[in-house]
């Protein structure tokens, strides 16, 4: 049942805490039910006269609530959080046109935001603050959205079945050695879609082709679940070595259940392609809606995600890194280890997108 309900968060320390009992969540797997769906009615925010700014976002995490809060403490802008999934809350702002109440819009994967833009429904920002602060690869090139954390796609081999000296690259997972040994999601998901456009921006096409067709070819199962699942299916032995978001294994390492931190212990997460490229970034991030209301505050709001306080608050939400120089990652993420990014710009996930959709329907990757 999906139920219709909006917070009004305020600096008041008691509507953050009530908001943070209530969701701490995932994104994108294991969806909780929006708190605002669009398909709802009869309670949309009306614009908001100056002082407040309205945020549609699909990140639901409880340090969230607190970046909000001190956000309105030091701007006195009152936050308005409108929550819901992230393709559905596109469609909401397409659909309320010029008389959206929205200012931004928050979620996951430059893929998605590329689509988000593509349904025009972003304005180009200029902030010297913003540029400073969020590298180029991590960045519309006009402005139109920007990165706020960063998380990574990496192998997760069962420790007991894989010698981490046999793993290398994305490149290597078509090898025939791991014939029957590889378990990914579906090729409907973005963070999948991303991937293979990052490898047709560095291979081209028909490699790109070719690489996805050797890795439908080693397979252990048909695709299945998200991506705690395919960590899940490494530990009970459904396969050797899964592509996942490293958040995801930090969320089963803090989990208060024993056998979700056994899971952890099970499996370890691989950064491939060191020696060359770097391993495969994508984004959390947001842009300004084009009718937004209260744009002041909303741009505020976007230099604001760029400040060292709330880096920290933004990628230790969801055990992601953050775009800032010298912040601090959470404790058990920066157990996992330095890597090298891909610095591949991740608008060209975006870009790619439609031929890496095609790509991996081709290739069987259902
Ligand atoms: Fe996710």
């Amino acid at each position: 049942m999906k139920v219709s309900r909006r917070f009004f968060l305020t600096a008041g320390a008691a509507t953050a805490t009530v908001f943070a009992s209530q969701f701490i969540t995932s994104c994108s797997d294991q969806q909780p039910t929006p708190t605002n769906s669009p398909a709802s009615t009869g309670n949309n925010p009306q614009p908001s006269a100056t002082g407040e700014i309205n945020i549609y976002s699909s990140r639901h995490y409880n340090t969230d609530a607190e970046l909000y809060s001190n956000f309105t403490k030091e701007t006195g802008f009152k936050v308005n959080l409108i929550e819901g999934k992230d393709d559905e809350l596109i469609e909401r702002i397409k659909s309320e046109g010029a008389n959206s109440p929205a200012d931004l819009l928050i979620t996951v994967d430059a893929g998605r935001l590329w689509r988000a833009d593509q349904a025009g429904i972003f304005v180009p920002v200029t902030s010297q603050i913003i540029t400073d602060k969020i590298p180029e690869n991590l960045r519309h090139p006009e402005g139109k959205w920007f990165g706020f954390t960063k998380r990574a796609r990496v192998l997760m081999y069962n420790k007991d079945k894989v010698n981490p000296d046999q793993l290398s690259t994305y490149e290597d997972l078509t090898d025939p050695k791991w014939k029957g040994k590889i378990i990914v999601r579906s090729s409907s998901n973005i963070y999948n879609q991303s991937l293979v456009a990052s490898l047709i921006a560095v291979h081209g096409e028909k490699e790109t082709e070719d690489w996805v067709k050797g890795l439908v070819a080693n397979f252990a199962r048909s695709p299945e679940g998200g991506d705690t699942d395919q960590i899940l299916g490494v530990a009970s032995g459904a396969g050797d070595i899964a592509l996942a978001n490293t958040y995801y294994l930090a969320r089963l390492a803090k989990s208060d259940k024993p056998s979700e931190k056994e899971i952890f212990n099970k499996v370890k997460a691989f950064f491939p392609n060191q020696s060359d490229r770097g391993t495969h970034i994508n984004i959390s991030g947001g842009g300004l809606i084009k009718n937004a209301p209260n744009p002041e505050g909303a741009i505020k709001f976007l230099e604001y995600l760029t400040s060292d306080t709330a880096q920290t608050f933004f990628a230790q939400g969801n055990n992601e890194y953050p775009v800032g120089a010298g912040i601090p990652v959470d404790s058990i993420v920066a157990g996992f280890g330095p890597f090298k990014d891909d610095t591949t710009n991740v608008a060209l996930y975006g870009e790619n997108n439609a031929k890496a959709v095609e790509i991996m329907d081709r290739a069987g990757w259902v």
